[in-house]
């Protein structure tokens, strides 16, 4: 028998975004349903045991768990329904809402609602996007698994590894294997310079003395029921392999942080615009898509470095995904923000000149400026809306701005946003 069941607006994915956006939907008014797929409220922050959460939320460094049961028994006071262990397996338009066929052990529940939020985070690279040959044998692990394996399962997933890709996550495993009495033999990044944060490269690698080699990759893997070892080569600007570069080194294990993507099949479904850089739906500074109804946040708009902004844009989401789903606004005026030369991307890529909300610009640099930049948005008339400087950018650590209230929109050509390099 399939259950029915209706709310204003159904949230999914109860990680920091869409508990964020559940808790601000339902403080304007709105009827909202949760449906997670897991067991628990949290998403990745569960199995972050390291400190470091909330510094910009709280003023305080909380450990991830820390950090999700704050907002887990804010949504459990507020009497938010949320539905676990139960997976969307259908999603569709219905009029002008939509419904969900959702699946878990009790069966099949269809769920109909008027606005949708997609806070289904991100996914991680696996050793098949980064082509490395040889066999599969046990061993190869991403680095958010090994992560869940250490600190929620409690087991050890090697005894000597090799963690390809200077990630955030592969360096936090790097220290953690170290302290769980893992061999960790190095980092290897096949770009010239570290992914991950500069604090993490210090606090992770530099403090635990864990070797990082720049410019050098994971060709092969050997063995053939578990890992014996791997061949590194360095690689050259273009980032191919050198010959005559390569070396064997003995290992059993491969921590593979190599890149997150946001996860968006239930996007795709929609037929939601996707950016071809972040890989998250285009939204605008509501962090509505451009699909009408359809609100997005979170990792899965881009994957962000912390969580503070996680839960920043959960609740945008929700308090707007709340106005749209009670008939409080309908028509939107969208025009571009255009991120220019010397930007990796910026979010949102629209504004709404119809909506009253300041538009908060997250972006990062697409390469290292060590002396700084100054960053603007400047309308097609050449007036300047923002201009700031930043004493250094680099494309791991993500920035934030917020254009000033009144600033005005309604040209269709939108704003450009700039930056010129200092020091140049
Ligand atoms: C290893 C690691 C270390 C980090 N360290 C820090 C740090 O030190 N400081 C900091 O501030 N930030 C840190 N971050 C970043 C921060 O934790 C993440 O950005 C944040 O957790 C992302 O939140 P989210 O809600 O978007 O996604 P997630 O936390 O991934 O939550 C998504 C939720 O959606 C659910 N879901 C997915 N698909 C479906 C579906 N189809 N149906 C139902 N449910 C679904 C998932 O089960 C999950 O619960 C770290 C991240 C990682 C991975």
């Amino acid at each position: 028998m399939i259950e029915r069941k209706s709310a204003d607006l159904v949230v999914l994915g109860a990680g920091p975004a869409g508990m964020a956006a559940a808790c601000a939907a339902t403080e304007s008014g709105a009827a909202v349903l949760v449906v997670e797929r897991e067991e628990r409220a949290g998403g990745i922050l569960k199995q972050c045991v390291h400190d470091g959460f909330g510094l910009v939320r709280y003023g305080e460094k909380l450990t991830g768990p820390e950090y999700a049961l704050r907002d887990a028994a804010t949504l459990r006071a507020m009497g938010i329904p949320v539905m676990y262990d139960t997976f969307v397996s259908r999603v569709a338009r219905d009029g002008d809402g939509f419904i969900l066929h959702c699946v878990n052990r009790d069966g099949i529940t269809e769920l109909r609602a008027r606005a949708l939020v997609l806070a289904t985070g991100c996914r991680e690279r696996t050793d098949r996007q980064v082509f490395i040959h040889g066999d599969r044998p046990a061993g190869v692990y991403t680095a958010g698994l090994a992560q869940y394996l250490v600190n929620v399962q409690g087991l050890k997933p090697g005894r000597k590894a090799v963690i390809l890709g200077s990630g955030d996550i592969g360096l936090i495993m790097a220290r953690r294997l170290c302290l769980e009495g893992v061999e960790v033999e190095g980092v290897y990044e096949i770009k010239n310079e570290p992914s991950g944060l500069s604090r993490n490269v210090r606090q992770c690698l530099e403090d635990f003395s864990i070797p990082l080699e720049l410019s050098t990759t994971v060709l092969a893997v050997h063995g053939r029921r578990r890992v014996e070892g791997v061949t590194l080569a360095r690689v050259d600007d273009r980032l191919r392999p050198i010959p005559g570069s390569e070396r064997e080194l003995a290992c059993d294990t491969l921590v593979l942080s190599v890149g997150l993507i946001p996860e968006n099949e239930l996007a795709r479904s929609l037929e939601v615009p996707l950016d071809g850089v972040t890989r998250g739906p285009r939204v605008d500074q509501d962090m509505h898509t451009l699909a009408d109804g359809v609100f997005a946040c979170g990792n899965a708009v881009h994957v962000n470095d912390l969580v503070d902004y996680v839960s920043e844009s959960g609740a945008v989401a929700g308090e707007a995904a709340a106005a749209w789903a009670r008939g409080g606004r309908k028509a939107r005026s969208l025009v571009p923000l255009k991120a220019g030369p010397g930007f990796l991307y910026a979010v949102p890529q629209f504004v709404d000149a119809a909506s009253e909300r300041p538009p908060t610009v997250y972006f990062r640099s697409n390469s290292t400026m060590p002396d700084g930049a100054t960053v603007s948005a400047t309308t097609a008339g050449g007036s300047v809306a923002f201009s700031r400087r930043w004493q250094a950018l680099r494309p791991p650590e993500m920035e934030r701005f917020t254009l000033p209230a009144g600033t005005a929109f309604a040209d269709e050509a939108g704003l450009l946003l700039g930056l010129e390099r200092s020091g140049r």
